[in-house]
């Protein structure tokens, strides 16, 4: 997957903010992808352009043999339902609808049968240790809970991609450990791409290559993790 020359820019005249200024970038399969960098330096709006969220201003983004960029709305909107899944700083989750229903939320609007979708929920939330709050509203979980039902919610209609906005920040240390050894564990396979925006230093260890950027581009990209982490790799 790529990113060829992308650029985003919003608002027009004194208003304009240049978010990404012409940014290329090779997004492997297999890998654990961490974007960092500071505060509005466009990480955010750099993944939502990957997850075709958001229509860069110019350039082109080729995503899971597709190009995202040149594909019209419907289209787009069922093939980002059906491949790529979303983690959020603030977990979005439907406060009226219990952790179980919450997760199966990608296999109902895949068409999966209600009945088989909960029980597919449920083992995800089994998965992220969660099982015992399956019948949980959002609001009787802590952060940490809740983020894991984000969680379980991006991963359970087995997306090709899955693209996490700093997802451990609300954390403590152990809950973020956690939350990205789930990550790696579920989401890196050969044929899958994983994206991760991190502030959290904690969680470099759990990346492969680290994109670092700032203003609107990127600055150095680092690969060589050894088994002992990114500081006895020389970094
Ligand atoms: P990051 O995620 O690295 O903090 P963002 O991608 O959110 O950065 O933002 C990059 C820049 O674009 C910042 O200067 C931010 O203020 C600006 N920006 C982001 N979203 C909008 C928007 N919807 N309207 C106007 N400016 C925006
Ligand atoms: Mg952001």
């Amino acid at each position: 997957m790529s990113l060829r020359g992308v650029a985003k820019e919003y608002g027009t005249g004194e208003a304009k903010v240049v978010a990404l200024g012409g940014v290329d970038l090779e997004i492997p399969y297999g890998e654990l992808v961490l974007l960092v960098g500071p505060s509005g330096c466009g990480k955010t709006t750099l993944i939502s352009v990957v997850a075709g969220l958001l229509d860069p201003t110019r350039g082109e983004a080729e995503v899971l043999g597709h190009n995202l960029t040149r594909m019209g709305g419907t289209r787009k909107v069922n093939f980002r339902g059906a491949n790529i899944g979303f983690v959020f700083q603030q977990y979005n989750l439907l406060p009226t609808m219990t952790a179980v229903e919450n997760a199966c939320v990608p296999l109902l609007i895949a068409g999966w049968p209600r009945k088989k979708a909960l029980v597919k929920a449920a083992g995800l939330l089994e998965a992220v240790g969660l099982g015992g709050r399956a019948n949980s509203l959002p609001s009787q979980l802590s952060g940490g809970q809740q983020q894991r039902v984000a969680i379980a919610r991006a991963l359970v209609h087995e997306p090709r991609l899955l693209v996490c906005d700093e997802p451990t920040a609300a954390l403590d240390a152990q809950s973020g450990r956690t939350v990205m050894g789930l990550i790696r564990q579920v989401a890196v396979q050969p044929d899958r791409a994983v994206i991760v925006v991190t502030h959290d230093s904690r969680v470099y260890d759990f990346g492969d290559r680290i994109v670092e950027m700032s203003d609107g581009k990127i600055d150095r990209i680092k690969t060589g993790r050894t088994e002992a982490g990114w500081n006895a790799a020389g970094h």
